[in-house]
């Protein structure tokens, strides 16, 4: 090889971005890289989401392939190195892109990736997405905007390697209008996507508080060993806690400035719920949330 090819060789790969994902085994069948309890921006470059791999045997399953196409990869590789087997097919929990614009990392490998019929209408292919507007140009680079193969609008029953999967989509508004449960009942574990965020406060914006609390309190009653969130590094049956007492709260609070007259305005300046305000992304997040239960909630009582 000549010694300019080389060269150029070398120059290529150093080009390539690295976040430096670390895989945490969270049960004996279970590996998921934790993002930060971060919005996305050019320093953590979308490494503020969870993705996971479930080991059925001879196959991963992968919850989540992440915000970049070399987040996907280098998660990829990873989980290789820990064992080399293919994946068998990718879940998309909502349309949020932080969770799934790895998909075309695994669409170029011939992988089927699992989704909710929301995509179709919410994602715009043509469209810069979110990511992509936040992060750095280098971590988005090869990052295409790649659709699921195939949808779920019910339940999807599957077995890998004889190991069953259930993939789950809610019935009614909850984090999103469609959010994809997967559950691994042999393993007692559920990938409950962004219903569960344990390490900061969660976003209501697209949500219903309503349907929100519904579907954790059905969550709360399931035989689960470890339950994994969208974002955040709890994984135990109590990682629900931290988005079912915040909701509880905020819904409480939000009836009763209703109930006494209070204003959509005044209730968004004025609500506070101090037993969380150390959590991360409380400033941030907070007053919008306020806002969205406010308008789900005035309707209750007409
Ligand atoms: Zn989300």
């Amino acid at each position: 090889m000549n010694v300019l090819w080389a060269l150029l060789l070398g120059t290529t790969s150093a080009l390539a971005f690295e976040y430096g994902l670390e895989a945490n085994k969270i049960n004996e069948k279970v590996y998921c890289f934790f993002g930060k309890p971060e919005v996305m921006n050019e320093t953590n470059n979308g490494n503020m989401v969870n993705s996971c791999y479930a080991d059925t045997g001879h196959h991963w399953i992968v919850v989540d392939p992440g915000p970049t196409y070399a987040y996907a990869k280098e998660a990829y590789e990873k989980m290789q190195s820990i064992k080399q087997m293919p994946v068998a097919m990718v879940v998309d929990t909502h349309v949020h892109d932080d969770h799934w614009l790895g998909n075309g990392f695994f669409k170029a490998k011939g992988v089927d990736i699992f989704g909710g019929s929301l995509f179709k209408t919410e994602v715009n292919p043509d469209a810069k997405t979110r990511m992509q507007k936040r992060i750095s140009k280098k971590a988005y680079a090869g990052t295409v905007v790649t659709l699921p193969t195939h949808y779920v609008d019910t339940i999807y029953r599957t077995a890998v390697d004889g190991e069953p999967v259930q993939l789950m989509a809610l019935s009614h508004t909850a984090h999103t209008a469609e959010d994809l449960l997967v559950y691994l009942p042999n393993m007692q574990t559920l990938f409950a996507g962004d219903l569960v965020f344990n390490d900061r406060i969660p976003s209501l914006r697209d949500g219903d508080i309503n349907g929100w609390i519904a579907a954790l309190a059905k969550i709360r009653k399931m035989p689960l060993r470890t339950i994994v969130g969208g974002h955040g590094n709890a994984v135990d049956r109590h990682a629900v806690n931290l988005t079912y007492d915040y909701l509880v709260s905020l819904r409480n609070a939000v009836k009763n400035a209703i109930d006494e007259g209070v204003d959509i305005e005044d209730a968004t300046r004025t609500i506070q719920l101090p037993a969380f305000s150390g959590i991360a992304l409380y400033d941030m997040m907070h007053a919008q949330n306020v806002e969205a239960a406010y308008r789900t909630l005035e309707w209750e009582d007409e």
